[in-house]
Parts: C-alpha cells; structure tokens; sequence
C-alpha cells in the first residue's frame, strides 16, 4: 500500500447525477444490462479472505419482479459467524497496528473505485431492492460521501491533542480501536449505510464480521468485492450472509466488543439487551451504535409556503415508497389551512407515476412479500382511524411485483396507530392542528424522535421549532429526507436510536476508545519538546 493522504482534498459532496442527459440515461440503461447480464450468480461467503460455503442457500430477488433472481447467497449459521469471529480476530493483530494514513488510503482507493462503477452500483440497487434511478444515485453518492468523509476524519482524530498541557507533562490523546465488532445495516440504503459503518469501523483501526440484510446481500457481497480489489487485508472485514439466528450469534458472541446496527426498533431493542447480557469469557463491556425507525412529521403552518409544502410533504412521504427511516408519515396543518392543503396535497399524490424502478417510475414496490402485508394491514387500520383521501389498495402487476398504491388519509387522530406506528411504507397520515403550539404538541407525541420538518415564514416559529422540535434531523422549509453526509449529521433521539449523528464530527469515536497518556518532562532525555 502506498498511503499518500497527507494531500486530501478538503471534503466535498458527491455531485448528483443528471438523468435527463442523454448521456447518463445511455449509461444507466448500459449499466442496467450488465447488472441483468449477471443475474442469478451465486456468492460465497468471505472468513478471512476465502471464499465458504453451507449447504443452504437463500435467493435475493427483484421486487418488482420477484421471479427474477438477482443473487443466490450462502446462508451463514453460528457456525460461520464464529469462524468469521476468529478470523477478524486474527486479522486484528495486525490491522491495528497499520498506520492511519494506510488505513485512508485503502477508503480513497474503494471511494474511486465506486467512482467509476456509480452507474453499475445504481443499477443493482434499482434491481435488488427497487431504487427508482434518483433514490439509487443517492445512494451510491451517499457511499462515496461516507467513506471519504470517515477517512478525512480518521485523519483529524489522529491528530487530536488534549485541551490543556498541564505543566510539567507532555500529555497525549489517542484514539484507538475497540476490537472485532459485528455490523448490522438494514436493506433499504444497502450501500451507503451498509457500506459507511463498515468504512468507520475499519479506519479506525477495527476489524468487522459484516452481516447484511437478507433482502439485500448481493449489493454487500460486491460492495465486498470491490473492497478486496482496493486492497483490503484478509479477515479485516469477514462476510457472513444471513438473518435473524446468524444476527443474533453475532451480537452474542463473547469476542464482539461492538456491534454497528442500523435497522427496526423492535430488533434494535433486541441486541441493546442481548448486547448488554455479559457472556462467558467476555471481559469488557459491549457497546451498541443503534439507528433506529422514525414516526417523522412535517408541521405545515399557515403561514408557510404552500406550494413548498406540498412538494416537500409528498417527495419526503413516497420518495421510495416511504421506505425511508427519515420519511415523512404524518403531516401536522394547520386548521385554516387544513381543508386547502388536503385537496392540493390530493392532486399532487395522485400525479406520481408507478411503475418498475429499472423504467425510472417515481414509485415503485416495496421490498417484500412481508412489507406489502404490513402496509396493506396499516392500510386496513387507516381506514377505521381515518379517512382516506387517495390510494389505499396493493396494485396488481403481471410480474407480480409488491407495488401499493401512494395513500393518504386525513382526520387522523394525534393518538391513533397510524400516528403513531412505523408503518415504513407509502402510507400518510394527515392531522388538523388547531394552533402552532398544539402542533408542536403532537410533533412530540410519538416515542420516536427522528427527523422532522416545518414550513412556515415566521422566524418567531421556526426559533421555537429549534428548541422545541424534539428530533434529532430538524429541517426548516424543506423536506424532511435526504440529509447529506457532513451538512446533516444524522441519527434519531428516544426509541429512534442511541444518536450516533453518522456522517458527523463525533461519529469515528464511537469506533474507538480515548487513551490518555501523561509524561513527566525531562524524564527522559529523547523527548520531542523538552
Ligand atoms: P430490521 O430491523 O428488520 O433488520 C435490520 C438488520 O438486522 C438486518 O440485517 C436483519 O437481518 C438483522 N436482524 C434481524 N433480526 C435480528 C436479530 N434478532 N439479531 C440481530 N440482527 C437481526 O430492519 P430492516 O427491515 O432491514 O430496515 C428497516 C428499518 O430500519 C426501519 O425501521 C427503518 O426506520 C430503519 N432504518 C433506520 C435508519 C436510521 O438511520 N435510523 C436508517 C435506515 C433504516
């Protein structure tokens, strides 16, 4: 390796993609045949840079079109997970000891390699889990961000100094690696979160057992593949595919010193408490960077932007289905404005076009077989709690996709299980304020506290929003999705996570332990400084 990031750029966001260029819609329709050429491959599972297999396997598919096959995977069982435990062990001893400006190094390699492949990265995306080509290009550029923003700040934290030099002493503050630890993304940013806490994991001088979604593994396993070709030492990152059992094997396991989760409430709260069950043989506390689901609100005060408004509620509410943790599934409005914002909010829904994310529609299906019941059993409650403005039916295609209409039902109640419940798909719930502190009343009335939004024109407001507002993403005349790495650092209060702010200043010490070191001056002749 031949670390060269004393010249690092300072960071900048990756640019988004332009698809009504010709060019770029040549490319990605390109880069889709090429995915669609190798459909159907099987992967293995990667322990110490080899490949393994069991003698089960599991299917990803499209869920647009769930015949289609888009990677035959190797399910891993304890068996695995502890092998792979093993072996990120081993490979600790020496990765530890790599210097921190190899470690970047190895991150700006696989960053230009993503670089390079963004189109083909966007249209395996669009094929595993039905990112029409904006929410995929999004995301690819979301990867990039996260691992050249990690490897900037793995620089900044090594060279981090002690507030004070006490007099007499020479004082250091190093921040080193905690160990093995075991991460957890969720299927539906299975690039750029599944990707970004493996990237903070490894600069910062760890080694990981990466466990992706099942809905999402042949992303994980090229992202993986990709690492290897930039110049990944074996048993640093260890691939184990899987759900549930091999998860819970992992977070178990008495040589995980931490676990990188970002998922649903309900398994979040599962591993906090198995994490915190001290096992035989473990001799240090684990520690858990938990994300978790959101109940988000828009608040649209009568003195906001409408037409802004509209946008931003129905963007942040079927912007990919709703299968965004940060997606907007209540809207609070203002009573004089509630019976306006209802009708425009129905026109503007009703013009999203549905289709296959590979044709570029705006929405698409969602993930499963699973989540369509889910939200079509929400669907069923809306219509006792609610009622229903638009939507509110599961679409039928002869592919058999998992698509559902975009839905929304008004005269919801502050307290009813559609405002309150994740329902994590194209579902709405729209809730009459009668003024702006009963707003921000119900704003923080779930046990959630993820992101949140308000549209008004009244700074008086929007100053009380910033300290009143409990969320930890707050936007202010703008939708309440899509936060950029660095701008928007991100993660929830309350049930919607331990706030870990990935793509923020703090986020690499939660990979890392503080060490503190005091040396009496002149004690030793050789000293710099003395
Ligand atoms: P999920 O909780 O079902 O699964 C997440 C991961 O945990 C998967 O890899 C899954 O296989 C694994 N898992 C499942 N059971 C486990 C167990 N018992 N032990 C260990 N691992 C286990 O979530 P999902 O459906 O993949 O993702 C959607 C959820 O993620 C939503 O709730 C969404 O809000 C949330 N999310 C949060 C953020 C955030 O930053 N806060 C970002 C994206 C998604």
């Amino acid at each position: 390796m031949s670390p060269n990031t004393t010249n690092l750029s300072p960071f900048r966001n990756e640019p988004f993609t332009d698809f009504s260029s010709p060019e770029n819609k040549r490319a990605m329709h390109e880069a889709l045949e090429r995915a669609r050429a190798e459909l159907g491959q099987t992967y293995d599972l990667i322990i110490s840079g080899s490949a393994v297999r069991t003698s089960t396997t599991f299917h990803s598919v499209n869920p647009a079109n769930p015949s289609e096959v888009i990677g035959i995977h190797y399910a891993a069982d304890a068996e695995q997970a502890n092998e792979a435990v093993d072996a990120a062990q081993r490979a600790f001893s020496l990765w530890k000891k790599v210097s921190v400006a190899e470690r970047v190094a190895l991150l700006v390699r696989a960053a230009n390699l993503i670089r390079q492949r963004h189109f083909d990265f966007c249209a395996w995306l669009t094929l595993e889990v039905g990112k029409n080509w904006a929410e995929a290009d999004a995301d690819v550029g979301e990867t990039i961000d996260f691992i050249e923003f990690y490897a900037r700040e793995a620089l900044r934290l090594d060279a981090a100094t002690t507030p004070i030099q006490y007099p007499g002493e020479r004082n250091l503050l190093r921040y080193v690696p905690l160990g093995v630890g075991t991460v957890i993304p969720p299927w539906n940013f299975p690039l750029a979160i599944m990707a970004g806490m493996t990237a903070a994991s490894i600069v910062s001088g760890n080694t990981v057992v990466l466990k992706p979604s099942p809905d999402a593994p042949t992303i994980a396993a090229r992202f993986l593949a990709l690492m290897e070709e930039a110049g990944l030492p074996d048993g640093v990152v260890n691939l184990v595919q899987g759900g549930p059992e091999v998860g819970r094997a992992l977070v178990e396991h008495p040589q995980i010193r931490f676990i990188a989760f970002t998922g649903s409430k309900k398994v979040g709260l599962e591993i906090h408490e198995r994490a915190a069950r001290t096992q035989p043989g473990q001799h240090f506390l684990k520690r858990t960077i938990l994300e978790l689901g959101g109940k988000d609100t828009i608040i649209v005060d009568a003195d906001g932007d409408l037409d802004a408004a509209v946008d931003g509620v129905t963007a942040s509410a079927f912007g990919f289905n709703g299968q965004k943790c940060s997606a907007c599934s209540r809207v609070i409005v203002e009573s004089s404005i509630y019976d306006t914002f209802c009708d425009r909010l129905k026109e503007r829904v009703e013009k999203l076009t549905i289709g296959t994310p590979a044709d570029n529609f705006q929405t698409g299906p969602v993930i499963n077989e699973v989540a369509r019941k889910r939200v079509l059993d929400y669907i069923a409650i809306g219509k006792s709690e609610g009622k229903l403005l638009t939507g509110g039916s599961a679409i039928e295609t002869a592919a058999g996709g998992y698509y559902i209409a975009p839905t929304v039902f008004i005269d919801v109640s502050p307290t009813a299980r559609l405002a309150q419940e994740e329902v994590f798909g194209p579902v709405l719930a729209v809730i009459r304020s009668e003024n702006f502190d009963d707003a921000l009343a119900i704003a923080n009335n779930t046990e959630y506290g993820l992101t949140g939004a308000l549209y008004s024109g009244s700074r008086e407001k929007l100053d009380r929003a910033r300290d009143e507002f409990h969320v930890g993403n707050l936007y202010f005349n703008r939708k309440c999705t899509g936060a950029m790495v660095g701008a928007h650092p991100f993660g929830g209060f309350n049930m919607s996570g331990t706030d870990s702010k990935a793509g923020g200043p703090e986020y690499l010490t939660l990979f890392t332990q503080a060490k503190s070191i005091a040396e009496k001056r002149g004690s030793v002749s050789d000293v710099s400084g003395d």
